[in-house]
């Protein structure tokens, strides 16, 4: 495996060399060795990169269309159509293209779900990022032969997944408990269980979502959860809006992942917001993600930080309510330990991940305080390089390929919508 050094990286408030080893840092210090890849990292702040708890990357090639519309109506509309027939291969340039946008903006992990996890493993592992992917299940409305196939189809990209690196992980994504039937859900929470995947499933994002719950159910969709024993699985929860004392009390109990995604929350105006300090306070993790490009519509992770600051304090009426350093923990460092990543820190004998910082951007000075500036002053466009298990993802702006993926993802956008329009 080749070697990396990054020289005079700033670290710890001073220049350091960091040497990179079989996908480790195996030496912080001010050495000169010689490696395979160098990175000059001058002026360079060296950080942990970025991680996102909940997307859909491949409906990149969904941005820009369908937007302005209330949820469900967009949903039926603008994405279920297209997504029925989607093809592999658009399945995996959007899944490239939305890769290519995390590295840029400073993501090197993050947890997708969608149909054909095996196309977007496929892009993980050729991109050099790592992921969580979810195999999806839908299947209120469908037949039982239908249901079975979406099981039998999940078994098998569970199985393919696994040949790849360990930077791609399985895990089994039902989509809400408004699309997935109870036999459903349970299957998959099962499934989970059985093969120590995590369950990743959309919850409590809408107040018509808890009324539907109740009058079929009876309870909240999190108490729904907790009766059919999904919540006793490893558990990620995207949204997570609208909770009651005995909800937050539940997620908290079980240490579930709650993704927030504001962005994709007020553009969709679901009408709640997040309760962060509810949910910390009970011991829930509150994990960032920006949700999938159809409703954000970008995947920069900086962004992300800065809105969901800006949503706490405006929405509390309290400008302590989410500060910077928590909003950078929620994207760099608390779901870490969850998926298997080494987090914040930067230090020898952990994975060699990490982002380097262009602090010479006018934005960035002065310098006082770091972690303000990643979340109210900088965007992704401030990220100069970036290195995942030792190597390098983007060096000064230059990640390789990436005319061809822009272009391929153009291609597939087109033949997709104009195999549904033109039918
Ligand atoms: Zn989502």
């Amino acid at each position: 495996m080749p070697t990396l050094l990054i020289k005079n990286a700033l670290l710890d408030g001073e220049r350091r060399n960091i040497y990179c080893e079989h996908g480790r840092i195996v030496a912080i210090d001010r050495q000169q060795r010689d490696a395979d890849d160098v990175l000059d990292a001058d002026g360079l702040l060296a950080h942990a990169p970025l991680i996102n708890s909940h997307t859909h990357a491949s409906m990149t090639l969904f941005r820009g269309n369908g937007d302005d519309l209330p949820l469900m109506e967009w949903l039926t509309t603008r994405v279920w159509p297209y997504e029925r027939r989607i093809s592999r291969d658009e399945v995996y340039w959007g899944a490239k293209l939305a890769i290519l946008e995390m590295i840029r903006s400073g993501c090197v992990f993050f947890n997708d779900m969608y149909w054909d996890s095996h196309a977007v493993a496929q892009a993980v592992e050729e991109m050099g990022v790592r992921a969580m992917l979810s195999s999806v299940i839908i299947d209120i409305t469908t037949s039982e032969s239908e249901r079975r196939r979406q099981m039998e189809r999940i078994e098998r990209q569970f199985d393919e997944v696994r040949q790849y690196s360990d930077r791609v992980q399985f895990a089994v994504g039902p989509h809400a408990i408004y699309t997935v039937s109870e036999e459903g859900f349970c299957w998959a929470a099962e499934f989970a269980r059985a093969h120590g995947c995590v369950l990743h499933t959309h919850l409590s994002e809408t107040e018509k979502e808890v009324k539907d719950c109740y009058d079929e159910h009876g309870c909240s969709p999190v108490e729904y959860l907790d009766r059919i024993g999904a919540l006793a699985c490893d558990l990620v929860a995207a949204h997570t809006i609208w909770l009651s004392d005995r909800d937050v009390a539940l997620l908290g109990e079980h240490a579930v992942v709650c993704a927030h995604n504001p962005v994709s929350n007020m553009k969709l105006a679901v009408n709640g917001v997040y309760p962060y300090r509810r949910l910390d306070g009970a011991g829930a993790v509150t994990a960032l993600a920006t949700d999938g490009a159809g409703s954000n519509n970008n995947l920069d992770l900086f962004e992300e930080m800065k809105i969901a600051a800006l949503l706490q304090k405006f929405h509390n009426d309290d400008p302590t309510a989410l500060t910077a350093t928590e909003a950078l923990e929620m994207a760099a460092h608390n779901p870490a330990p969850f998926f298997n990543l080494d987090g914040r820190e930067i230090a020898v004998g952990r994975r060699a991940d990490l982002i380097l910082i262009d602090l010479s951007l006018p934005e960035l000075n002065p310098v006082h305080d770091i972690d303000s500036h990643f979340v109210y002053a900088a965007n992704g466009c401030a990220v100069d390089s970036v290195v995942c298990d030792g190597k390098l993802l983007m060096k000064h702006r230059q990640v390789e390929g990436e005319e061809e993926i822009v272009a391929k993802a153009n291609e597939a956008a087109r033949v997709m919508f104009s195999r549904v329009d033109g039918a």
